[in-house]
């Protein structure tokens, strides 16, 4: 049988998710930071980069083929990003949550998108959409010495472990 910390462990997963451009410029940096922090996720890895356009559309590949593609990869390489990895249950889908609908305009409030921006083309954040996704963004973003493992005291109270 499997011990409870076995499980804990084998339901943690990752999540790629990063400010863009407009969210540094605007100041808004240590706001979004704090939604995730708050919830009980866990940063793991954090770096401040400007892409270069190619990078730009390697981390956008699925979306080649549609009219704002360009636009979106001139706009994510016209200044820094901060790139982030964070952990916890459920950080894939719930951190889609906290970030709210692609376009402001339906994210609810109280979600970043819905509380801090209003155009679709600057929505301030990135999330990954899945598991798969997850993987591949971390990897594109991070090299493996770049993740940090850590166990911190809150989870404990976060998780409810002993
Ligand atoms: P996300 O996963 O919620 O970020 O949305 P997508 O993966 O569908 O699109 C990636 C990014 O492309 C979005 O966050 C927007 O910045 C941008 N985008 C998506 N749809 C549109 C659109 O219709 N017009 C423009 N200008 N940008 C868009
Ligand atoms: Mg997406």
């Amino acid at each position: 049988m499997l011990q409870e910390k076995e499980v804990h462990a084998a339901e943690m997963e990752r999540s790629f998710i990063a400010i863009k451009p407009d969210g540094v410029q605007r100041g808004l940096i240590a706001e979004i930071i704090s939604r995730f922090e708050r919830k009980g996720f866990k940063l793991v890895a954090i770096k401040i980069v400007i892409p270069t356009k190619d990078f730009a559309q390697k981390h956008y590949h699925d979306l080649k083929e549609r009219p704002f593609f360009n636009g979106l990869c001139d706009f994510l390489s016209s200044g820094p990003v901060v790139a982030m990895v964070w952990e916890g249950e459920g950080v894939i889908k719930y951190g889609r949550k906290l970030i709210g609908a692609t376009d402001p305009q339906k994210s609810e409030p109280g979600t970043i998108r819905g509380d801090l921006a209003v155009v679709v083309g600057r929505n301030i954040i990135h999330g990954s959409d899945g598991p798969e996704t997850a993987k591949d963004e971390i990897n594109l973003w991070f090299k493996p010495e770049e993740l940090t493992n850590y166990s911190s005291n809150a989870e404990k109270w976060i998780y409810g472990l002993n």
